[in-house]
């Protein structure tokens, strides 16, 4: 797809770490996302997103300091 951000690039198929940090928590998530080529900008679809919100709030509330979440990641 075009990005909007940039409006020049398109994206292709790839994965990024997305960081979420609350107080003393941060967890790292490992998923797959459509990337720009031009500006690096990221989309991720809804479930990977709802995924992130759920799993790093679950993270958060078992008192993970720090903990890495792999979803969907095909190496
Ligand atoms: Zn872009």
């Amino acid at each position: 797809m075009e990005c909007v951000v940039c409006k020049h690039g398109t994206t292709y198929k790839g994965h990024v770490t997305v960081k979420l940090e609350r107080r003393e928590s941060i967890v790292l998530f490992k998923v797959p996302a459509d990337i720009c080529e031009n500006c690096e900008h990221f989309y991720l679809d809804e479930h990977t997103a709802i995924v992130i919100l759920n799993e790093g709030e679950k993270a958060i509330k078992q008192g993970a300091e720090f903990k890495v979440v792999r979803y969907g990641w095909v190496a």
